[in-house]
């Protein structure tokens, strides 16, 4: 038997690294899960236009997560008002749960930020945020989902 990988995926609910399985699934798939702009953000790495977003203002409390797979990416408390249109954090819950990698299109070098599980583009990663740690995680709405129940 073919051993099944996992991947370790932190959960703000139990407080715990888990092994979970990877998310994969078929364009069409997507396609039929997610609304026309989810999917030109999430799988085509499309950006939302500044301040169109449900989540750049908002300022309730819980924990952001990948509108596909539901992994615990945010919490409200690492949340700032860049003033970028875009919703801003200084950290995610876990550095297991995104993945960054190096994107070269539209002729600059930026680092994208990913879900770790289901590899959706949630946006990217600059360095002019607040120190110490100075990250400013600028995301699109679209790829998140505020679950409003804090543990
Ligand atoms: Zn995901």
């Amino acid at each position: 038997m073919a051993a099944v990988m996992t991947i370790p995926i932190y959960s703000v609910r139990t407080g715990r690294v888990e092994n979970l399985i990877p998310v994969i699934k078929s364009e069409d798939v997507w396609r039929g899960f997610l609304t026309p702009q989810q999917f030109d953000v999430v799988r085509n790495r499309g950006t939302e236009l500044a301040f169109t977003g449900v989540y750049h203002d908002c300022k309730k409390r819980g924990i952001y997560q990948c509108v596909c797979c539901g992994t615990d990416l945010f919490l409200s408390d690492a949340k700032f008002d860049s003033g970028t249109g875009w919703p801003s954090f200084s950290a995610p819950v876990s550095d297991h749960n995104v993945r960054v990698v190096t994107d070269r299109s539209h002729g600059m070098v930026r680092n994208e930020v990913l879900c770790a599980r289901c590899g959706a583009h949630l946006g990217h990663v600059f360095d002019d945020g607040h120190p110490p740690a100075n990250k400013r995680y600028c995301m699109n709405s679209t790829s998140l989902n505020l679950v409003l129940n804090l543990p």
